[in-house]
């Protein structure tokens, strides 16, 4: 609607500004009625070690699919959820669910269980109960610490402040950190400083370049050699070939991730992998 700005005199019609602001609007009410109404749910993308590719780790990928409509992908409700803040409502419900499916894998697989990722948006290490909610959710699962990462991004954490001591607090409970799109940002390596981090997950973008040429390779070895110096984990980010997966092992690289190992899926898929996997034993 025009907004009236004096007696007679009205600014005029946006209709671009207006529908965007109404879908917006219409996608925050839905994200709060689909959270009451179960319309989440999570998958679980395997991390493996090269070269044999055993599962180690799975990451926690939010779903949303609503009612009588098509799915809706994280990329877009994610920044909504955060904008209106129920992503602190739906961050305990991913943080609870995953937990809750750790420890099933926990109890069919014993060692040869994953740890389990879980993504942490910029607003809920603004929270300072995060810690606590943390601890209280792995307690009620019968679940340490050591079996749970959480994945941050630089931005988050960027400029220190609250988000950075929230980290802080995760990383002295004992949780793994991640940092999520590493490379990606303005300040990566001066975050290491700060940040108590484990584990570099090296963006999907340094491996689409590797048969870039020798700089390109250059680049991605460097970062798992940052990862092997700082004594840090370096898990490659959107592995999609075999040669791709050959060269990252040549490179340094421990941990993949990537549509040619898995593909997210839902926990029972990660059970029937986990099957056997055994015969590869955790160092
Ligand atoms: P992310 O944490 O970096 O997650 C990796 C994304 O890359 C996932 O997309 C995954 O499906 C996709 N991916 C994995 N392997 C490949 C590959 O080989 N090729 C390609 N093209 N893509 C691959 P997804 O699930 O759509 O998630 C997008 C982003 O949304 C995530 O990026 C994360 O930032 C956010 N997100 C997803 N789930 C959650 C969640 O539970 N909580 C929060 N706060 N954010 C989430
Ligand atoms: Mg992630
Ligand atoms: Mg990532
Ligand atoms: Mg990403």
């Amino acid at each position: 609607a025009a907004q009236r700005i004096g007696a007679n005199r009205y600014l005029p019609h946006t209709p671009a500004l207006d529908a965007s602001a109404q879908h917006h609007a219409d996608l925050a009410a839905a994200l709060r009625s689909g959270l009451d109404n179960g319309e989440f749910h999570l998958v679980y993308q395997p991390i493996v070690e090269l070269p044999h590719g055993a599962i180690r780790a799975v990451e926690a990928l939010v779903r949303w699919h609503p009612a009588g409509r098509a799915p809706v992908s994280p990329a877009e409700f994610i920044p909504v959820a955060e904008q209106t803040g129920l992503i602190l409502d739906l961050g305990a419900w991913i943080l609870d669910t995953a937990c809750a499916d750790a420890a099933g894998w926990q109890r069919r697989h014993g060692s040869a269980a994953p740890r389990v990722s879980i993504n942490v948006s910029a607003r809920q290490l603004l929270d300072p109960e995060l810690p606590g909610l943390v601890a209280a959710t792995l307690h009620r699962h019968g679940l340490t610490p050591r079996q749970l990462t959480l994945e941050i991004t630089e931005t988050a954490v960027f400029g220190g402040g609250p988000a950075l001591a929230t980290v802080h607090a995760l990383r002295e409970l004992g949780a793994g950190i991640a940092l999520d799109d590493f490379g990606t940002g303005h300040s990566s390596l001066t975050l290491l400083r700060t940040c108590p981090v484990t584990t570099l997950k090296v963006d999907k973008s340094f491996i689409d370049e590797l048969n870039g040429g020798p700089q390109q390779e250059a680049i991605a070895a460097s970062l798992s050699g940052i990862a092997d110096t700082l004594g840090l984990s370096a898990v490659a980010e959107g592995v999609e070939t075999q040669d791709q997966a050959d060269r990252l092992h040549v490179l340094g690289y421990r941990y993949a991730q990537g549509f040619h190992f898995a593909r997210p899926a839902p926990a029972d898929h990660i059970d029937a992998s986990l099957i056997g996997a055994s015969a590869v034993p955790v160092p």
